[in-house]
């Protein structure tokens, strides 16, 4: 087959050490290959005050509507122990008919499949082809992800940009190929509780105000309570404390002040507003002075099972022969700063070997994946010029 190699092309990027927030030209290798396919490609380098430089790259084929995007990272998580890897973690060998090292599964193979994809999809369809498939590739998903794709989408909502879908190609199957995809993803925030007290002598207890009593108090009304029993389409809520830290090395000292730290991944029957408020009033039930910090890394989203999980399911189907689960398990990823502007479910590769060493996912994989890609561009075209209208399944607070 003439044209773009997406094997050849997944080495070339693996070759190259993006471990975030470094890029080692994987953008470049990327822009290489969809310049000479008539994509208009830029760079969004985005910098904030105490954060890493991370440079993103749009690019676009054709302009107007219909408009399917495919999101991704060319950054890598670092390898960990070199010596435990069986080949080179930036070799990009071919062995056993797998593809070796960091990215080949999470997600430099889903990124070189969709390129092919995009190449056989335009060839075939060439000037008849009315709308855009552009890519929106960030060098910041498993950093901070703070200058990435949540910068990228501000810049599109911006400048008005529209699109109508968007498939992440994160690793969203457990075993084989064909197994997952992803229509939404909890939500995640880390407090910090602090409680302050009365330092003072054990043996004089009503001289003092004991925070380790308080702040044991606390967290067994905090971990007492049911968020939720989950819903149609995500596990129940759960709150795991994980660690508490007094750090008192006297046994005739009650301390000052202790603390302890807990994550909640919530689904969409919450917010992290309406956590953080629920948090107080338990807290203040509980009684005793405390203080909050709560980080929170992401929103819960769902793109309810509707036209745009059909276009998934149907592609993955059509190739691979199985009819993917919906799920919304796992870690936050991309996607929840694309839920702002467009229907948006992920689907890619095989993870169970994602950050680990000897990360590699099989060649006919990837093979695989590029049909699949293609079979959703066909179908998302074929969809939006029947003139069906938008593609349904909108983001969800
Ligand atoms: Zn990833």
């Amino acid at each position: 087959m003439p044209g773009l190699d997406p094997i050849a092309l997944a080495q070339a990027l693996i070759r190259r050490r993006s471990v975030t927030p470094a890029d080692d030209g994987a953008l470049g290798v990327i822009e290489a290959a969809l310049a000479p396919l008539g994509f208009r490609c830029q760079r969004l380098p985005f910098a904030a005050g105490g954060t890493d430089d991370v440079d993103n790259l749009y690019a676009r084929w054709g302009d107007g509507a219909p408009h399917f995007c495919f999101a991704g990272h060319s950054d890598v998580v670092p390898v960990g122990d070199a010596k435990g890897w069986t080949t080179d973690p930036f070799g990009g060998e071919l062995r056993d008919d797998q593809l070796w090292g960091r990215g080949a599964a999470d997600m430099k193979g889903a990124i070189a499949a969709f390129c092919a994809a995009a190449e056989r999809f335009i060839a075939r369809r060439g000037r008849g082809l009315r709308g855009s498939i552009s890519l929106l590739i960030t060098g910041d998903e498993e950093g901070p992800s703070v200058n990435g794709t949540r910068r990228v989408v501000d810049w599109l909502e911006a400048r008005g940009e529209r699109v109508d879908f968007c498939i992440v190609g994160e690793p969203t199957n457990e075993r084989e190929l064909g197994d997952m995809a992803k229509i939404g993803r909890r939500g995640s925030m880390n407090v910090t509780l602090i409680v302050q007290g009365v330092q003072g002598h054990v043996a004089y207890p009503h001289l003092a105000d004991n925070p380790v009593h308080t702040l044991v108090r606390m967290l067994a009304a905090l971990t007492a309570a049911t968020l939720d029993e989950g819903t149609e389409h995500f596990q129940p809520s759960s709150l795991q404390v994980v660690t508490i830290d007094v750090g008192n090395r006297a046994t005739n000292v009650i301390p000052a002040s202790a603390a302890a730290r807990f994550n909640i991944r919530f689904n969409d029957r919450h917010s992290s507003r309406s956590l953080e408020a629920w948090i107080r009033r338990t807290l203040d039930e509980a009684g005793g002075r405390y203080a909050l910090d709560v980080q929170v890394s992401g929103e819960a989203f769902l793109t309810p099972p509707g036209d745009a999980s059909a276009i998934v399911a149907g592609a993955v189907e059509q190739v691979t022969g199985r009819r993917p689960t919906l799920s919304t398990t796992g870690g936050t990823s991309d996607a929840r700063f694309i839920t702002r502007v467009a229907p948006v479910i992920e689907f890619g590769l095989v993870g169970r070997t994602m950050h680990k060493v000897d990360e590699r996912t099989r060649v006919s994989d990837i093979e695989d994946l590029a049909r699949i890609y293609e079979a959703m561009l066909e179908r998302f075209f074929a969809r939006a010029h029947a003139g069906a209208g938008a593609v349904a399944g909108a983001a969800a607070g």
